[in-house]
Parts: C-alpha cells; sequence; structure tokens
C-alpha cells in the first residue's frame, strides 16, 4: 500500500496538515493500492513560502546549470523506467507500452529544455538597435516568478513535465499539483529532483484534491502564474482565480477533435488512425479524434472496417503485453462514460460494432461506433474522454469543414486522404492547434501543442511553451 500524506516542500517530505485521504485505485484489479492525502491550504501557504526564498537564487543560477538540472532529471527518470512504467499502468490503467511512451516523451521533454536553457543563456543581453539614432537594446528574458502548475491524471509524468521542463529552465520556481487520482508515478519526480541536485524550494510537489490544494494555490498571491491542464469547468474556475492580481494563466482544456478521411484515402490506413485516435488510452486524450468525417463514397467502408477492427480489441490487464486496450481510470470515469452510452440509447443512435466480452472486473467500456450521429447530439459535442466515436458522412470538402470546426473546441485534427495537396488545403481551414495528415498524433518537444477556441489560451512546447515562462526585457541606453 502507498500511503501518500506527506508534501514535497524545500526538499524534504512534510505531513500534510490535512486529515481526509482519497483511496488510490487499480482499475484493473479495483483494488485500493493506496491513499492520498486531500490536501490542505496550509500546505500551500507553506509550498509557497518556500518556492519564494528559493526564486532569488534559482534565477540567478546561470541558464547552463539549470540545463545540466534537467537532465539529471531526465537521467532519473530514465534510471526509475521500468518502475514508473509499471506504476503508472497500475495508478491509470493504461497498458504497460503507453506507460512507456510517455516515460520516452517525459525524458525527451526534459532534455529539450535542457538544451532551451543553454540556449537562452547565449541570447541574454543580445544587442537590438530598434533602428533609433543614438540609442542601441539589450534584450533579456527574466523568470516571470513562482510558478503554479496543476495537471490531471491521463497522461502523468507527460503533462508534469511539459510544465515543469520549461518553468525550470526559465528559472522559475514551483509549486506543482498532480491529479490525486494518479500521484503515484508523479511522486517520484520530488526524489528524482532532490537527487538531481535542485536546490530546496525550487520544486515543491503538494499531494491533493482540487478544494485541498487546487484552488488555494490558484487563488494564492504569491502565485506569479498558473498552468493548468483538466477540465474546462475547472480551467475557468483557475483563470478567474487569476484574474486577482491580473496574473498571466495557460489553459490546455478539452477538445472533440475531428478526423476527415477523404474518399481517395487507403482503406486500412484511415481504420488505424482512426482507431489510434479514439482507443490509445481508453480515448482518455484531450486530444482524441472523437469525430469521424468521412467522404460518402467510401463511409460504408470504413465504418465496416472500424467495427470489425473494434470488435477485434484485445481488452484486458494493461500489463498484459497482449492487451491494446486497458480499463479507464477509476469507476467515476467508466460511469460517466456509460452515461454516454445511456444518453446514446435514449437519442436512439445506431451503432453496428459486435459487443465485446469485457474482462470479469476492471472499469472497462467497450469501444463503440455511432453511425450519422445528428450535430445536434450531445455525444457528438461533448467530451466524453472515452472510447465512443461518432461519424457523419460528407459530401464536399466544404462540408467536412464546416462539420469540423462546428465546435466549441480547437484542439486538434487529423487527415486522412491519398491527396497531398488537397488534406493539406483541409488542414489550413481546420481551427486546431495541431493538424495530423496521414500519420499518427506526434507531439515532440520542439513542436508546439495547444488548442483554438474553447480547448485552452496559450501553447505549451516548443518555443511558445518556453515564453509562457519568460518575461521579456528590454534595456535601451544611449549608444
Ligand atoms: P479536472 O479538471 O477535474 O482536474 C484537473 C486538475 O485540476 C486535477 O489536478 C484536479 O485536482 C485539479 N482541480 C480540481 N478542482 C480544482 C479547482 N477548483 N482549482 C484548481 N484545481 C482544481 O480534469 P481531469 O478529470 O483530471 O482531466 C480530464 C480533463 O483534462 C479533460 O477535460 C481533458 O480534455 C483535459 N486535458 C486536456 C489536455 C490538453 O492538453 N488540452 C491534456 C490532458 C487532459
Amino acid at each position: 500500500m502507498h500511503v501518500l500524506t506527506e508534501q514535497f516542500i524545500d526538499n524534504a517530505w512534510v505531513a500534510s496538515r490535512a486529515t481526509a485521504r482519497h483511496p488510490l485505485i487499480d482499475p484493473y484489479r479495483e483494488e485500493a493500492i493506496g491513499e492520498v492525502t486531500a490536501g490542505d491550504p496550509a500546505d500551500v501557504e507553506a509550498a509557497v513560502a518556500a518556492a519564494r526564498r528559493a526564486l532569488p537564487g534559482w534565477r540567478a543560477t546561470p541558464e547552463a546549470c539549470r540545463g545540466d538540472a534537467l537532465d539529471a532529471i531526465a537521467a532519473g527518470l530514465e534510471r526509475r523506467r521500468e518502475a514508473l512504467a509499471e506504476l503508472s499502468s497500475r495508478n491509470n490503467g493504461k497498458p504497460l507500452a503507453e506507460a512507456h511512451q510517455d516515460l520516452d516523451d517525459a525524458i525527451a521533454c526534459y532534455r529539450h529544455y535542457a538544451t532551451q536553457a543553454r540556449a537562452l543563456g547565449e541570447r541574454q543581453g543580445q544587442r537590438d538597435d530598434g533602428g533609433i539614432d543614438g540609442l542601441t537594446a539589450r534584450r533579456y528574458w527574466e523568470p516571470i516568478g513562482v510558478v503554479g502548475l496543476i495537471t490531471p491524471w491521463n497522461f502523468p509524468l507527460v503533462s508534469s513535465a511539459w510544465k515543469l521542463a520549461p518553468a525550470l529552465a526559465a528559472g522559475c520556481t514551483v509549486v506543482f499539483k498532480p491529479s490525486e487520482v494518479t500521484p503515484l508515478p508523479e511522486r517520484a519526480l520530488a526524489e528524482i529532483v532532490r537527487e538531481a541536485g535542485l536546490p530546496p524550494g525550487v520544486v515543491n510537489l503538494l499531494h491533493g484534491d482540487g478544494p485541498g490544494i487546487g484552488a488555494p494555490l490558484s487563488r494564492h498571491p504569491g502565485i506569479d502564474k498558473l498552468s493548468f491542464t483538466g477540465s474546462n469547468p475547472v480551467g475557468e474556475a483557475v483563470m478567474r482565480a487569476a484574474a486577482h492580481g491580473v496574473r498571466p494563466v495557460s489553459l490546455e482544456l478539452g477538445g472533440k477533435s475531428p478526423i476527415l478521411v477523404t474518399e481517395d484515402a487507403d482503406l486500412a490506413r484511415a481504420r488505424d488512425l482512426v482507431m489510434a485516435g479514439i482507443c490509445y488510452n481508453a480515448g482518455q486524450m484531450c486530444s482524441a479524434t472523437s469525430r469521424l468525417l468521412v467522404h460518402e463514397r467510401l463511409a460504408d467502408a470504413l465504418y465496416a472496417a472500424i467495427d470489425a477492427a473494434m470488435g477485434a480489441l484485445r481488452l484486458g490487464d494493461p500489463r498484459a503485453a497482449a492487451t491494446a486496450m486497458g480499463p479507464l481510470v477509476n469507476a467515476a470515469q467508466r460511469d460517466r462514460v456509460r452515461g454516454y452510452l445511456a444518453l446514446a440509447e435514449a437519442e436512439g443512435l445506431t451503432s453496428e460494432t459486435p459487443a465485446l466480452a469485457l474482462p470479469e472486473r476492471g472499469c472497462f467500456v467497450a469501444p463503440r461506433l455511432y453511425r450519422e450521429v445528428p450535430t445536434t447530439s450531445r455525444l457528438w459535442r461533448e467530451e466524453i474522454f472515452g472510447p465512443l466515436l461518432c461519424a457523419r458522412r460528407f459530401a464536399s470538402d466544404e462540408e467536412a469543414i464546416a462539420l469540423a470546426n462546428d465546435s466549441d473546441y480547437g484542439l486538434a485534427a487529423s487527415v486522412v486522404s491519398g491527396d497531398p495537396g488537397r488534406a493539406q488545403a483541409l488542414a489550413r481551414h481546420l481551427e486546431a492547434g495541431n493538424v495530423w495528415i496521414n500519420c499518427d498524433q506526434v507531439a515532440p518537444p520542439h513542436a508546439s501543442w495547444g488548442g483554438m477556441k474553447g480547448s485552452g489560451i496559450g501553447r505549451e512546447l516548443g518555443e511558445a511553451g518556453f515564453a509562457a515562462y519568460l518575461e521579456p526585457k528590454r534595456v535601451t541606453l544611449p549608444g
């Protein structure tokens, strides 16, 4: 049993002030594997104070040394790879292979921002005359200060890497709150940070839930910036809290992303990309391509191919190599998705996906394709966060674009087409922060991640994800 009742503050584990705890569940075995504290506002006070004390020293640490610290964090993750992948799979329910992929992504992210930290050091103080006679200027990038980082449960270690790595590279100090649903893999970050030699207070990790830690952290005046990944209602609450003191926010929120398939697409490739877009991590992806738009000439064949693939999917033990899809993260999420199954029935939506025999226990929901879903259906419009795919056929590219963009969200999109020129033209019209053409959903650390419209504010990863933690400064003087 893992008992997480201590908070990591000033490089030491200290008991949380809270007495309430949440159970930690293995969603495959449906058994308790631990407990985590609900957290307490007093924990937030102590962590913010530690981060503020550490800020002057860390911002004065040469960028190259900050880069070395990030490389050391990457090495710490690498050393614990097997144990962390296993822990993540057990805590989240994701197949082991996907947990390893998360480790790859997290490690690559810390390494990328190690390089970016060194490059920042080279850039500091660059001359920029700006075309005004008699004046010269130098450009600097200062850390934004103490940052509050809040993450969800679907990609433990990855969502946190996307925030911690650029924040630390920039010279910010951090109060990080992982999801109370999957705190087990994230806890290791504290040990890794200490081993990596980061000074006390630079990274503080607080376990807990929204009321215990998330909300008091968001409204704490000692936090200079908030970066949040999670649901839209909570994102809005974080943004409202950040308005006090005019503090900036980065928000990575939900999605209802489309996948467009033209009539000249390769059928098998289209099927595989559609399946990956809705079944990876059991559909619990903000970028899940959960709305399929397919040309009317290919629709019946593609629907049949997807139904056959869904009917043949291996659901089971996330630690077994043969398993393609694990359970959902917990019973609450399973029940939420089941609610959409009931809604589909009530709305009279049709699905011809063969009923998969579910494992005897575990928080499983079988994947399902719903055909010709009305655009007014809640299943078409709302983020389900599970393996339920809604589909519609289109007659023209104009219609496909209109359907794709008719959403409150704008996180991502995929296009599958036999015509590269047409696919690129479609991509340019789609309201999405990332569009993938004939390829899997990739998110390398040097590229940007984030969404338009209701999917959030700002970008993570890449240059924009670094700029999110930096304040540009210009110093102008005669000369
Ligand atoms: P959630 O919003 O319930 O929780 C996210 C985090 O916020 C958790 O750590 C939670 O404890 C904390 N929190 C809860 N109440 C809070 C409050 N009042 N103030 C501050 N923090 C609070 O989301 P979830 O269920 O953990 O994750 C699923 C959601 O995350 C989905 O909507 C999904 O689309 C989104 N998501 C988005 C991205 C992206 O990059 N856009 C990535 C992953 C997940």
